[in-house]
């Protein structure tokens, strides 16, 4: 949240931003701070009129459309809205068959929804209110009237408007809605806090590398701190605390929604999902249109809530009713749809990094210094990507040299002899590393690597069982760096890898012509390159991703031109037959 928002006029703003981007589902209220229906309201069927403070959207008011609620009364930030703005919200979505109130159980929310209802009961209004209890850190199985309403109103709104939906009288509305609520739990953790409109300091902070467990929506205290989890091992956490609070004997068709409160990714919650649903089967519980995505946040915080709701026949079919609301849309689900727990993540095969090569002879060697010099450097290699690119230069690299490496031993390299491999098969083991490196990568900088590497290997290889010299090295080089700057459109100075790439390159056949060996050439062909990668510094990028932000990048050296250098200095080490890449990466020094 930004520090800049106008906390007075927050709420009308993004109300008024809401009802003019969605118009064709939602209106505002005449006179109120609610949302309305556009359809609302219909006479002869019950209103589910819904609310709460905001600062949780998609709740309420990203709730609101056909098929779901009438209307929502929209509070000021974490704070209930009043009596009054209660009373005429409801006013307008009357359609003359009663109203069904239903919100989180929170004091002010209880006591104006409640001062509404007796002045409408008054003039003759008929309600009935369903408060939401899901929240299991905020009460025992037995003292639910102490437990507060988070992500899990979700259900309960949903299945109250599709009975409202169906023509079910206001008594037959309130019974299913409470169903709803009673076979519904939630549990969730946050991993950091989130901040109030025109607030520099957050509500509250989670410590780095912790998370808490059963937190409000609103900040409330959780029940325990723990060291923070990945996603899917958070899933095992929510699964097993909100098992044990299942009404007992339960199995079968189970409600499942992934709630993000704000600042998790979807991605995130996709992992977390995919163990919940493994977690789910095993138990004995069949997930039913299970939704993943945002549903009741606070603000930006970080962290994740899973509600469970263990659907009879009455509460699944009328959870399948569709609806369609700014936040949330649901079509009747296919006929026949079964729901199989998912295939497990395919494990990333990538090899360990710093392991002593095994096989795939010099080049394989070579690349595995390239891969510990790169892994050593990774964050600050992506920190230079992200002062004008996207940060991902280092992760990138990574990758796609740990896909290299493992493809260079796979080659069938058996002609290892003390000067290192034949030409041809260190070409063989280049040309299957570039094709890997440019696959796993992705990328710019994965495509010119991957180029650069199968240019060397098809040069080498058409040398056949050579010894690899400087003469025979050096117009590999080269020709790798017209490909790659044929490939890339660009030209030297741009702030680019080939900054790096060419005087390594020249230096290398400077070499070549005065019969330097390959051991001590490619050292200082790697020493010019990494001169010629700092210097990129100054320069202003006309290339890449980082070109689109101009200047920004000066005084930052090109993170491509640096992976360069590191590389190549790297293999240096290997040429000389030091092996770097069979000692632990830590021990490759920083080079800042
Ligand atoms: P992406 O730009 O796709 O995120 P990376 O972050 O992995 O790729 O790599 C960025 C690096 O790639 C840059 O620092 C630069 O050295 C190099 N690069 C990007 N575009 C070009 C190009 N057209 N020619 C040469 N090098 C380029
Ligand atoms: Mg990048």
């Amino acid at each position: 949240m930004s520090a800049t928002t106008d906390a007075a006029t927050f709420k009308s703003s993004w109300v008024e931003g809401l009802v003019s981007s969605y118009s064709r589902l939602v209106a505002p209220v005449p006179d109120a701070h609610g949302v309305m229906s556009a359809r609302s309201p219909e006479q002869g069927r019950v209103s589910v009129v819904i609310g709460g403070g905001c600062g949780h959207y998609p709740a309420f008011a990203g709730l609101v459309g056909p098929g779901l609620a009438d209307a929502a009364v929209i509070g000021d930030v974490f704070t209930s809205p009043s009596a009054e703005q209660v009373y005429r919200t409801t006013r307008a979505v009357d359609g003359g068959a009663g109203v069904l109130f239903s919100f989180g159980n929170y004091t002010g929310d209880v006591m104006h929804f409640g001062l509404a209802a007796r002045r409408l009961a008054a003039e003759g209004i008929d309600s009935r209110t369903i408060l939401v209890t899901d929240d299991v850190a905020s009460g025992s199985t037995r003292n639910t009237g102490a437990r507060r309403g988070v992500a899990g109103g979700f259900f309960v709104f949903k299945i109250a408007a599709a009975a409202a939906a169906r023509g079910y009288d206001l008594d037959g509305v309130a019974r299913v809605a409470a169903r709803a609520n009673a076979m519904t739990r939630t549990f969730g953790a946050a991993f950091d806090g989130c901040t109030l409109p025109g607030q520099r300091e957050p509500l509250f902070t989670v410590p780095e590398g912790t998370m808490e467990l059963g937190l409000g929506i609103h900040g409330e205290p959780g029940l325990r701190r723990v060291p923070a989890q990945d996603p899917a091992g958070l899933a095992d956490v929510l699964v097993d605390t909100l098992l044990p609070e299942l009404p007992t004997g339960t199995s079968g068709r189970t409600a499942v929604l992934l709630n993000g409160l704000g600042q998790t990714p979807y991605e995130d919650l996709f992992i977390c999902y995919g163990q919940v649903h493994r977690r789910l089967a095993q138990a004995g519980l069949t997930p039913h249109l299970p939704e993943v995505g945002e549903f009741v946040t606070s603000l930006d915080m970080a962290g994740l809530s899973l509600s469970l709701l263990v659907l009879d026949d009455e509460l699944a079919d009328l959870y399948e009713e569709p609806c369609q609301t700014p936040a949330f849309t649901s079509t009747p689900p296919a006929s026949g749809t079964v729901h199989g727990p998912p295939p497990r993540a395919v494990a990333d095969t990538a090899p360990r990094t710093g392991e002593a090569p095994k096989s795939g002879g010099v080049a394989a060697a070579a690349l595995a210094a390239a891969l510990a010099a790169v892994e050593a450097h990774e964050r600050e290699l992506g920190r230079l990507d992200a002062v004008a690119g996207d940060g991902d230069h280092g992760r990138g690299m990574v990758r796609g040299l740990s896909a290299a490496v493992a493809a260079a031993r796979s080659a069938d390299t058996v002609s290892i002899t003390d000067t290192g491999d034949t030409a041809d098969t260190a070409g063989r083991a280049l040309l299957l590393a570039g094709t890997a490196l440019a696959d796993a990568a992705g990328g710019a900088s994965g495509a010119l690597y991957g180029l650069l590497l199968t240019e060397i290997g098809g040069v080498l290889l058409e040398a056949g069982p050579a010894p690899v010299t400087t003469e025979l090295l050096a117009p590999a080089v080269d020709a790798a760096f017209h490909a790659v700057r044929e490939l890339g459109g660009g030209a030297v100075g741009e702030k680019t890898m080939l900054d790096a790439l060419a005087p390594f390159s020249e230096t290398l056949s400077e070499h070549a012509r005065d019969g330097t060996p390959l051991a001590d050439a490619w050292p200082l062909a790697a020493a010019a390159a990494t001169t010629a990668a700092r210097a990129t510094a100054d320069m202003p990028a006309k290339r890449g991703r980082a070109a689109r932000l101009g200047e920004r990048g000066q005084g930052h050296a090109d993170p491509g031109a640096t992976s360069l250098a590191l590389m190549v200095t790297a293999v240096a080490d290997v040429l000389n037959g030091h092996h770097p890449a069979t000692t632990d990466s830590s021990s490759v020094p920083e080079s800042r």
